[in-house]
C-alpha cells in the first residue's frame, strides 16, 4: 500500500509540506518506547459536502490520551480541526482517512517529554476489516491491565498487543482476533469494538479494559434513536459464543458482521440481525441521510 505520493501534503507543526520531504528525528522517545498518541479520523463524500465526522471527538480524544501520558499537548483543537479540513482540499481528497499523530522528541530517558510535535496525514482507504463478515479468534493474547497503561488513551506503543493478536489470528488462518480482558471477559478487537445480540437486545463491554470507541458510542446513540435496548456489562466467551450475532466497529472498519468465533457459527443470519440494520444506520448517519433511517 502506497500510503503517499510525489505530490502529498502532510500538515507538521503549523505548516503544510510534501510528506516525501517530512523527516523525523532517530533519536525520538516515540520510536524507541512508542510513547505518541494518534487518532484515526474518517472524512465521507455526502451530499452536502465532505464532511469529517465527529471530528471534535477525535482531536479532544487525542488532547485526553497526550494529557494522560503526560505529552505536551500545546495546540488549540479549533485550530487543528480547520488545519484538518485544509489538508484535504490541498490533497484533493473527498473520502479519506485521516490520522493525527503526535510524537515526541530527541529524548533517550524514561521522563515524560518537554516538546510534542504533531502531524497530520490523510489518504484513501476503504473498510479497513473489507465488507465480508468476518471469521474471529479468541487471541491468546490479552488486552494491556489497566493497572499497567491508560487503557483509555490511544498510544502507539499499545498497538504491539493489536499487531501481536492480529498476526496471531492470520496466522492461524482467522480474519481478525478478538481479545479478552485481565478478568477473561471479552474486550475488544486489536482495532475496533465489539457488540453482541441476544434476543433482540445488544450489548457491548463496559468501559474501563478497551478504548472508548467514538464508534461504540455512536451505535449506543443509534440504539435510542432506533429504539433498541442497550446493555453495557462485563461479557464472558460463553455468553458471546451463545449469542444470535456480533458484529465489530470502529472508524476504520465502520460496522462489520462477524460470522465465526472460534469454530461457533452464529445462528442468525447476519441480513435480519441488529449489526446489519447498524451497519445501514451508521452509514446512513456519517453521509449525512440520517432522516432516511428514521422514516423508514
Ligand atoms: N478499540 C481499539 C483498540 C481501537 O484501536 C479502535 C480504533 N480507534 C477502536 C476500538 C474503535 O475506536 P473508534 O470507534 O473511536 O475508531
Amino acid at each position: 500500500m502506497q500510503y503517499y505520493n510525489s505530490s502529498t501534503v502532510i500538515y507538521l507543526n503549523g505548516r503544510f509540506v510534501k510528506a516525501q520531504d517530512a523527516k523525523t528525528d532517530l533519536y525520538g522517545q516515540s520510536l524507541h518506547y512508542g510513547l505518541a498518541a494518534f487518532e484515526g479520523i474518517r472524512a465521507y463524500k455526502t451530499h452536502n459536502a465532505t464532511r469529517i465526522f465527529k471530528i471534535r471527538e477525535h482531536f479532544e480524544r487525542l488532547q485526553r490520551s497526550c494529557e494522560l501520558v503526560n505529552i505536551p499537548y500545546p495546540w488549540d483543537n479549533n485550530e487543528l480541526i480547520k488545519q484538518t479540513y485544509k489538508l484535504l482540499e490541498l490533497n484533493n481528497f473527498k473520502d479519506a482517512y485521516i490520522r493525527p499523530l503526535v510524537y515526541c522528541e530527541p529524548n533517550m530517558t524514561l521522563i515524560a517529554p518537554q516538546e510534542a510535535s504533531i502531524m497530520i496525514c490523510a489518504w484513501e482507504w476503504g473498510a479497513y476489516l473489507g465488507d465480508k463478515q468476518l471469521k474471529v479468534c479468541i487471541s491468546p493474547f490479552q488486552r494491556p491491565n489497566p493497572k499497567s497503561t491508560f487503557v483509555e488513551a490511544k498510544i502507539s506503543g499499545h498497538y504491539v498487543n493489536s499487531i501481536l493478536a492480529t498476526t496471531d489470528a492470520k496466522q492461524k488462518g482467522f480474519d481478525e482476533a478478538l481479545l479478552l480482558d485481565m478478568n477473561e471477559n471479552i474486550a475488544e478487537g486489536p482495532g475496533a469494538n465489539i457488540f453482541i445480540e441476544k434476543n433482540g437486545k445488544l450489548y457491548t463491554p463496559a468501559l474501563g479494559n478497551i478504548l472508548a470507541g467514538i464508534t461504540r458510542a455512536t451505535v449506543i446513540e443509534l440504539c435510542k434513536v432506533l429504539d433498541i435496548e442497550i446493555i453495557e456489562k462485563p461479557i464472558s466467551v460463553a455468553e458471546l459464543k451463545n449469542a444470535d450475532s456480533a458484529f465489530f466497529c470502529g472508524t476504520a472498519a465502520e460496522v462489520i458482521g462477524i460470522h465465526t468465533i472460534d469454530d461457533v457459527v452464529f445462528r442468525q443470519k447476519w441480513s435480519d440481525s441488529i449489526g446489519s440494520t447498524m451497519q445501514r444506520a451508521y452509514k446512513n448517519l456519517v453521509l449525512e441521510k440520517v432522516n432516511y433511517e428514521v422514516i423508514i
